[in-house]
């Protein structure tokens, strides 16, 4: 019997959203405080907003590298859709504060003198000495139009990101140039701006380091592969001679196959067994190129993983648990639902699979043993070809309200997992039905504009508060 007793290494690690917050917000007035005491002192109020806007740009562009969502440190508790919308909305923000930045500098038309903005403008564009900061401002500019337009570009995802990530480099780099030539050293010194930028960049250093040094021994190997639905696949790994993986059911890991190490090559894929066995079990959708070459991957394979990652799954407590599935979404759903029967867990739980068609179904020998324990009778739901024990999809408010009957709302959590709409969907009207919103968790196996649910419209405004609060230090920088 394997031993399923918690592990410790499996608790979930990270801090709390506020302690985050706290701590971004600090690394950002930390440069701007230093300065500030360091002296930095311009006559004209527009040129002390440029240099604190400056500042504050460059200090969040440095910690854009800690949110790229590989730092459990980081997203281990938010989890990785507040991350990555995290990184996202930075970007933007740190480019509005370097485009300040520039303006100011430019300063004001005056309008007795017309001539004078477009010479300045003139000498901003093309004076030699500010070559560093018109690279780094356009390296910016061009990291950010191609990350929001990414789903767009002709591009294969590991071009994107290889240029992303090569991108980020060369724009610290040109930053700090930047910051050594042009920016008037005041306090916060250039071997402090060195300092920020090393810690900022050791820790994905590391993870590529880590890639790189790993021996061969510590490889993962496909133990099988099959088809198991329409474009779906069952990916087995055998663990490395002496190991295995502490997880907590419902988390992911990043995938390379064939002995491929840089991250650049590594894929997402939620852990569809639960924790505690010897193997893993993945559920691998057909996408594009990588998981469309999927079923030409022998068995033996090494396989890469880092992994745990995320913080999708149960939360403490005893209440009734709801699984609701779309698709795919299907995989970490199943291991806390493995889950929960290996620990001959009591609590009442109900289980809702929505799918396409029955073909996109997963078979039932991987479901039925879970929920034969645990007494669960799956909603089965259908968009096509619904028939006997398939009800016809899609999912709506009506099954939802049917799948709370006789529990009650406000003990019970519900962990969701499917396509954006169906789960904004769900989280909305489970929330309106009398769920707690903390008791509602979701992932999103896409990091691309999705629909918003009131829960991520919740994190928009926390984020708008945080670049708010940037935005006050900078006016405060400059008034004060
Ligand atoms: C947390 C998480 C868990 C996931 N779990 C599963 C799962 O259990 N089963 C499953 O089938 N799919 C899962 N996915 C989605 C899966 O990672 C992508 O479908 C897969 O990487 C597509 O690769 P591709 O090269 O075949 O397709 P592509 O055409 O290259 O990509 C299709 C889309 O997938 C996304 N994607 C591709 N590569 C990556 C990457 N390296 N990192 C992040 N996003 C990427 C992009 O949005 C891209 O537009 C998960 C995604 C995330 C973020």
């Amino acid at each position: 019997m394997p031993d399923r007793s918690p592990n410790p290494s499996s608790r979930r690690r990270g801090l709390p959203p506020r302690a985050l917050a706290a701590l971004y917000l600090a690394a950002i007035l930390l440069p701007l405080a230093l300065a500030w005491t360091g002296g930095l002192d311009h006559r004209r109020l527009s040129m002390m907003l440029a240099a604190g806007a400056g500042i504050a740009s460059a200090a969040m562009i440095l910690m854009q590298m800690v949110t790229s969502g590989r730092f459990e440190a980081v997203s281990g508790r938010i989890g990785i859709d507040v991350t990555m919308a995290f990184h996202k909305w930075a970007a933007p923000t740190a480019l509005v504060l370097a485009l300040g930045h520039a303006l100011l500098l430019v300063g004001p038309p005056d309008a007795a003198h017309p001539h004078r903005l477009a010479r300045r403008l003139l000498r901003m564009a093309t004076e030699d000495g500010l070559v560093d900061g018109r690279l780094a401002l356009g390296l910016l500019a061009l990291i950010v139009a191609l990350a929001l337009l990414r789903e767009r570009l002709p591009l294969r995802y590991e071009i994107w990101r290889a240029s992303h990530a090569l991108g980020a480099v060369a724009l610290v780099g040109t930053l700090l140039w930047h910051i050594a030539s042009d920016a008037r050293p005041a306090g916060l010194t250039l071997p402090l701006w060195g300092l920020f930028a090393l810690a900022a960049l050791v820790p994905a250093a590391g993870v590529y380091l880590r890639r790189l040094t790993r021996p061969a021994a510590a490889d993962w190997r496909i133990a099988s592969l099959r088809p198991v639905a329409e474009r779906l696949w069952e990916l087995r790994l055998d663990p490395p001679a002496g190991g295995g993986l502490a997880f907590r059911a419902g988390q992911f890991a990043w995938l390379s196959f064939g002995g491929r190490r840089l991250p650049l090559f590594d894929h997402p894929f939620s852990i569809a067994s639960a924790p505690g066995l010897p193997g893993l079990r993945f559920l691998i959708q057909e996408a594009g190129d990588f998981t469309r070459r999927l079923g030409r991957l022998a068995p033996g394979t090494p396989v890469g993983l880092d992994a745990p990652h995320g913080s999708f799954g149960l939360a403490e407590g005893t209440g009734p648990v709801l699984l609701i599935a779309g698709g795919v979404g299907i995989a970490p759903i199943l291991s806390v639902l493995d889950d929960l029967a290996a620990r001959g867990d009591g609590r009442p739980v109900r289980l809702v699979y929505a799918c396409r068609s029955p073909e996109a179904m997963v078979p039932d020998d991987l479901l039925r043993p879970a929920c034969d324990r645990l007494g669960v009778v799956p909603l089965k739901l259908v968009d096509r070809g619904a028939g006997p024990g398939l009800a016809p999809g899609p999912l709506t408010e009506a099954h939802l309200r049917a799948l709370l009957n006789g529990l009650d709302p406000g003990a019970t959590q519900a962990l969701i997992c499917g396509p954006g709409p169906m789960m904004t969907m769900a989280a909305d009207t489970l929330a309106q039905l009398g769920l707690r919103p903390e008791r509602i968790g979701y992932e999103r196996f896409s990091y691309a504009v999705a629909e918003s649910s009131a829960r991520d419209r919740r994190m928009l405004s926390g984020f708008a508060a945080l670049f708010a609060a940037i935005g006050a230090a900078v006016l405060a920088f400059a008034l004060v």
